[in-house]
């Protein structure tokens, strides 16, 4: 018998299971309980907030993606970055995280810091000095977000693990804009891989939802009493649609990069465009590193057009295909103004420390016909002069 790789495992999660009716795919376990057998005698389930069957198929095939001992998938991304630091920062610890995090991910460590739960400091973690530096003072949790949101910086995953180690700091990577099939934190030296699986995983935005793989059983059995305790676990729909969306994954991002490295180079070297964004790219500043902690480039690419805000508008004014919309990761095109929309609670410095601009859009390549979407873009930038 042919032994399975891990993404025929994983993408197979569950089918076969039902020996009762031969369902291929399984059913949705919608019940919110289940009987005991007796009193103190629960079967594997007893209330679908602990533990619900359909969830388990998800949790499972992400653990195994990921090289984990276990996963919990709750109810968005930022329920993700909730339970790991309710259930791993004490009262009063400190956070390392990139100065460009995803705005929510900010957000919510700068109002945490407000109330006095925690301490953060925003650093670029690209840049290990700086990660050195911020990490020769005891921290609790290193935030890694690589590549990140939306210049697409990268961070030395093993590195800055080494250096977190040190300090006893717990090492969380956010895996979103990658997923499993692209990058494996947990070999690198990380504790945790913590998705937005809104994006890639689900993959055709119509499921918000996120997880977190844990490296050791302990820490994830620790994650599954809290994700049960701060009431955080996701719906068994939300699973299912989440899981419906994985088992093409492999296939959706094999389209999205090509369509991504023919987007990219319709944008390269054009005198409309001033910067561009793409670990992909010779030019990139971590292109190596890139090509040795990642199995591909993604699908999202950041550009800065040359002429500001002006520019972005007459580029938007009248764009095919490519809708004006937050989220990254589903089948269709988008595109983003990140300082007016995924990143607008971050304050005008913040925004300027991170180097995201008025001029900034972020692309996110779906997996529409290549030769439509380098024509739409091509048009656009001439629209832009
Ligand atoms: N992490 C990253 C990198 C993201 O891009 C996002 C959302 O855009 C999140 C976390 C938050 O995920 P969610 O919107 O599912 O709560």
């Amino acid at each position: 018998m042919a032994e399975l790789g891990r993404w025929t495992q994983a993408a197979r999660g569950g089918l076969d299971t039902d020996t009762g009716r031969g369902a291929v795919v399984p059913p949705i376990y919608l019940s919110t309980n289940y009987t005991f057998l007796a009193p103190g005698e629960p079967r594997a389930h007893d209330y679908s907030r602990s533990g619900n069957p359909t969830r388990d198929v998800l949790n499972d095939a992400l653990a195994h993606l990921e090289g984990g001992a276990g996963g919990v998938s709750v109810t968005s991304g930022m329920a993700a970055v909730t339970l790991l630091v309710e259930a791993f920062v004490p009262v009063g610890g400190r956070i390392v995280a990139p100065h460009d995090a995803y705005g929510g991910t900010w957000r919510l460590f700068t109002m945490l810091a407000a109330t006095g739960r925690l301490t953060v400091d925003f650093v670029n973690l690209a840049k290990l000095d700086e990660a050195a530096d911020a990490l020769s003072q005891p921290a609790d949790m290193v935030w890694i977000e690589t590549p990140s949101n939306p210049l697409l910086r990268i961070t030395d995953i093993a590195a800055v693990s080494a250096l977190a180690r040190k300090t006893g700091a717990r090492v969380v990577v956010d895996n979103t804009f990658c997923s499993p099939l692209l990058q494996q934190p947990l070999a690198l030296g990380a504790d945790f891989a913590v998705h937005s699986t809104t994006k890639y995983i689900a993959g055709h935005s119509d499921v918000i939802g996120g997880a977190v793989v844990s490296a050791s059983a302990e820490d994830h059995e620790k994650c599954v009493l809290w994700a049960n305790s701060l009431g955080l676990t996701g719906s068994a729909f939300d699973a299912y649609l989440t899981m419906r969306g994985l088992r093409s994954l492999d296939a959706r991002l094999r389209v999205h990069a090509e369509n991504a490295e023919a987007v990219v180079d319709a944008f390269d070297g054009h005198p409309s465009v001033a910067r561009l964004h793409y670990p992909g790219l010779p030019d990139h500043p971590d292109f190596q590193l890139a090509r040795r902690q990642m199995s591909g480039s993604g699908s999202v690419i950041t550009a800065e057009l040359a002429g500001g805000r002006a520019a972005v508008d007459r580029f938007l004014d009248g764009l095919q295909i490519f809708h004006l919309a937050e989220s990254l990761g589903g089948t269709e095109s988008l595109v983003c103004h990140p300082a007016t929309m995924t990143h607008a609670s971050m304050t005008p410095e913040a925004l300027a420390e991170a180097g995201i601009t008025d001029a900034t859009l972020r692309f996110s390549v779906g997996i529409e016909a290549r030769d439509d979407l380098v024509a739409v873009v091509s048009e656009a930038l001439e629209r832009v002069g």
